[in-house]
């Protein structure tokens, strides 16, 4: 078995297919080297489970002609499946039922029936009525020990069942995404911000685009970078670097693609332009972007046009957007002005930081040590006459930050004491433009 620990899934259009794959690749889609002169809709990407890391091939990426699909195109997707991949999915649609074209998928696939695991996944079985239905498809006669699992790609219900079965298959931990730990960037902000003329100015720097990102996402285009000593991915918004034709007055956030490089983005560089302060727009883009726990960090571009600049001007200014944010206090700010090519360094150097501080893990011993102090200074306060003690606190493994106070009455926690252990967190530990999570959890 090849150290790639490779997953492909097959089926018609429409089953779900990529739903599945951006969900088992969590928005990590491979990148392409340009100088190899591969094909660029390879549709493939990187994730993991339990400890094993896989590539997945959505191979209905390479079916085009959407619903008028053919033997030739069903014989070519099953073929690529089967030589590329060391398990094969096979995607149908519990909501729509049998389908013909099920049929003839399960007819080429059972020719190599034998040669490598192949499970039937019943996808979009989001209710359980749905889930019981997709019994149907053992008529099929395919699938590992003729199972069929029903799923949800949306909701991920059912994923982890599939996972579990499809990596008992890989004996090996597989390799790893090569661009794990490279920071996705997304640089969004009102026309005439400055997005355009500061990715120009990165582009100019150093060494300019390095690769560009296969053509797996529809929305966002991705390109890797080398700046100022840095890699870093930098998520496209529509017409950033092209100049938008369309009226300029068009809500910028009303444009999805905007949302969707937030979304595909570790970091989101929100850009304002120093002259016009911040706006409702650029308020909603930073609660979505807390909301979707990214790291975030605020440039105030057009620095130069403040005149009579004196020492409190930017505290000043600080101090209004943080008034307009709140309750989100933690995103860095910087003066910067793309013109006169002020502070560009130190505003990449700012969102890798964020990107690092988003990665963070403390050891849990340093955690108790300082938390359980500011807990024994300050504890919870009594709710109805009930005492809360907390024992014991650890970071969760999640992509984010996320901690656990593990204690006795996790419901009798206050809001305002939730409030009063994120401060201390923030204090002892730099978690600067980036969100953090406090659970309570029974010991
Ligand atoms: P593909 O052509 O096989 O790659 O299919 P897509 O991933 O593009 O999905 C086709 C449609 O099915 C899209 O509208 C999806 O939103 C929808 N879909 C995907 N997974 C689910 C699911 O689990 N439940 C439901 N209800 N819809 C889904
Ligand atoms: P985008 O719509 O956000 O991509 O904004 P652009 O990069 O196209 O910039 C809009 C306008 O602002 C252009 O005329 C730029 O020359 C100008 N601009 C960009 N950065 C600065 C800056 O730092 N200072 C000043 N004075 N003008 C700037």
């Amino acid at each position: 078995m090849s150290t790639r620990n490779t997953i492909a899934i097959v089926g018609r259009p429409n089953v779900g297919k990529s739903t599945l794959f951006n969900r088992l690749v969590g928005q990590r889609q491979a990148i392409m080297d340009n100088q190899s002169g591969v094909t660029r809709d390879r549709h493939y990407g990187y994730g993991d489970w339990i400890g094993k890391n896989f590539t997945v091939i959505d191979t209905g990426g390479y079916v085009h002609g959407s619903d008028d699909i053919f033997e030739e195109e069903i014989r070519k997707q099953v073929k690529l499946a089967i030589e590329e991949a060391d398990v094969v999915l096979f995607m149908v649609d519990a909501d729509a039922g049998m389908h013909g074209l099920d049929e003839e998928f399960a007819a080429v696939l059972r020719r190599y029936q034998g040669q490598k695991p192949i499970y039937i996944v019943a996808n979009k079985a989001d209710t359980h009525a749905r889930a019981h239905a997709s019994g149907e498809f053992y008529a099929l006669g395919l699938g590992e020990q003729a199972e069929v699992f029903p799923i949800s790609s949306q909701s991920g219900a059912g994923t982890g069942e599939l996972l579990d079965a499809v990596v008992a298959h890989f004996e090996e931990a597989g390799e790893e995404d090569p661009d794990s730990g490279i920071p996705k960037i997304a640089i969004v902000g009102r026309p005439n911000a400055g997005k355009s003329s500061f990715v120009n100015l990165l582009l100019g720097a150093e060494r300019s685009i390095v690769t560009d990102i296969a053509g797996t996402t529809r929305d966002a285009i991705e390109s890797k970078y080398a700046a100022f000593g840095n890699e870093f991915i930098l998520v496209d918004t529509a017409g950033l670097r092209r100049k938008a034709r369309v009226n300029e007055d068009v809500e910028f956030y009303s444009n999805l693609r905007a949302i969707r490089a937030m979304e595909a983005a570790d970091v989101c560089i929100v850009m304002l332009d120093a002259s016009r302060g911040i706006e409702a727009q650029d308020v909603s883009i930073i609660g979505l972007a807390d909301r979707n726990r990214k790291g975030i960090v605020i440039l105030v571009n057009k620095w130069d046009l403040i005149e009579n600049k004196e020492t409190n001007t930017a505290r000043d200014f600080e101090a209004k957007i943080l008034e307009k944010i709140k309750p989100i206090a933690y995103p860095p700010i910087v003066f910067i002005s793309v013109l006169n090519r002020q502070r560009v360094h130190k505003a990449i150097e700012t969102a890798i930081e964020v990107y690092q501080n988003k990665r963070k893990k403390i050891p849990t011993s340093q955690l108790n040590d300082t938390m359980l102090k500011e807990i024994e200074k300050y504890g919870p306060p009594a709710v109805k006459g009930k005492i809360v003690r907390i024992k014991y606190v650890t970071q969760l493994p999640t992509h984010n930050p996320v901690f656990a106070f593990f204690c006795n009455l996790p419901q009798y926690v206050t809001e305002s004491y939730t409030r009063y252990l994120e401060n201390r967190m923030r204090e002892h530990f730099d978690f600067t433009g980036v969100p953090i999570g406090i659970v309570f959890r029974k010991k």
